[in-house]
């Protein structure tokens, strides 16, 4: 496959736009190249600018789950719109889409909107210290919770790709409230918090991580996270940014039955527009302003059109729970069939899945956290990601990255990736 104009407007977009993209992920830094140009999707396919159709692995990092342009998404958001697109004043819509995430999500009360993933973190944890009255932070190695100061300590996929794991632009004084952790690491945890008495505000992570591939986490290591915060008054955030309305209608706290006391939400619950969430019980949320003390805006938070894709989102969700278990079977599938390819190909490897998430990592051994993550041979992930778009198939252009399967994946889709990785990984 030829992606000549797409090369071209790469070219144009990086004389304006700091290496040519808005987020550092959409960069082929990390497997050489130049990045594809969309022109449009539908279902489980992206069509480029040179008229490639690609299977889309990525589907745009998470959030469409029911596959591109899905209906009653693409409806809901054009008859908002003929309606004005910001009032900046409450919209019923709100009070609809907050009801329904409540009921969908276990142990919440109360959900406030925002605009991204990256702003929903940030606003847990400033709640989460002015609510506890404690300024520090444990996050695991690994984890990714978007790109505000606090959290860009180790911070998964794409600060890992770019080799800056600490950023310029991060003070001393911030990075030194946020303490890191070993991902499925308890006593790691157990001896931070011994050394901080009483000065941690919260424990913040990716119930599954999906940021350095995907890793579940091992049995216990949640609830032992849950004690070890109920013992020692530390709250405890599942960003389920990019687990949340995924791996189960209430997310990881309903599939591996532990209680959050703050959950960050993003990608799924806004359908494809900017939207971000955080959400607990009522004690804490309503120390946020205009009830409490602890201050959060946004101009265009909960924003009609935004709030209309992500209804008709959770709806379709909600309506049909057998989606997920779909999904899942999905996943085992492909995965079964890239085990099988990969095994008759001599290449080493390990394949991490967990619901509709999954990983291929090229090392033996098996992949729990940040530094087995790394372990990755990433020239062989250069060699596969380069084969497989030759092949009209999109997976993340970084060894870091998850997997998502849609709903808009057929079994004939799956079949056609996994024959190409028998081909592509012949060449290894
Ligand atoms: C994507 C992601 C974020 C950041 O969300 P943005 O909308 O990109 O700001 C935070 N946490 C997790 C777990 C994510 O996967």
């Amino acid at each position: 496959m030829l992606y000549k104009r797409s090369s071209q407007l790469f070219a144009e977009a990086e004389k304006v736009i700091p290496g040519g993209v808005n987020s550092p992920v959409r960069a082929f830094k990390a497997v050489g190249g130049t990045p594809i140009f969309v022109k449009s999707a539908k279902g489980a396919y992206l069509y480029d600018e040179d008229g490639n159709r690609l299977i889309d692995y990525i589907n745009s990092w998470g959030p469409m789950i029911l596959g591109h342009a899905y209906e009653p998404v693409v409806n809901a958001v054009i008859e908002k719109a003929k309606l004005g697109t910001s009032f900046g004043m409450p919209t019923e819509l709100e009070t609809q889409i907050a009801a329904l995430a409540v009921a969908m999500v276990p142990n919440i009360d109360k959900i406030r909107f925002v605009n991204s993933g990256t702003e929903a973190c940030m606003s847990a944890v400033r709640l989460a210290r002015g609510f506890t009255k404690k300024d520090k932070i444990i996050k695991f190695a690994g984890c990714y919770h978007g790109h505000s100061d606090s959290f860009l300590i180790q911070a998964g996929s794409g600060a890992i790709t770019f080799g800056s794991p600490n950023s310029p632009g991060v003070t001393a004084g911030t990075a030194k409230d946020t303490l890191l952790a070993r991902y499925n690491d308890l006593e790691n945890v157990a001896t931070l918090i011994e050394a901080n008495k009483n000065e941690i505000a919260a424990i913040i992570v990716e119930p599954v991580a999906g940021n350095m591939g995907c890793i579940p986490p091992n049995k216990g290591f949640l609830e032992g996270l849950r004690q070890l915060c109920t013992d020692n008054g530390i709250l405890l955030i599942f960003d389920e940014v990019m687990t949340g309305f995924r791996l189960a209608a209430g997310g990881v706290q309903e599939l591996l039955h532990v209680t959050a006391d703050i959950v960050c939400f993003g990608k799924v619950i806004g359908g494809g527009l900017p939207v971000g969430a955080f959400a607990a019980r009522e004690e804490i949320m309503n120390y946020l302003a205009p009830l409490g003390p602890v201050y959060q805006a946004g101009t265009l938070s909960g924003n009609p059109l935004a709030m209309a894709a992500g209804l008709a989102m959770l709806q379709a969700l909600d309506s049909d729970r057998t989606i997920f278990k779909r999904l899942e079977e999905k996943t085992a599938y492909l995965a079964a069939g890239i085990d099988k390819v990969l095994k008759a190909n001599d290449v080493t490897f390990t394949i991490n899945t967990i619901g509709s998430m999954i990983s291929v990592h090229f090392d033996a051994a098996p992949v729990v956290d940040f530094q087995t993550a790394a372990n990755g041979d990433n020239e062989t992930f250069k060699k596969f990601f380069h084969g497989l778009l030759q092949e009209g198939i999109y997976i993340a252009p970084s060894a870091y990255e998850t997997w998502f399967i849609t709903d808009a994946l057929t079994y004939a889709d799956l079949d056609f990736t996994i024959q190409a990785i028998a081909k592509v990984s012949k060449t290894f």
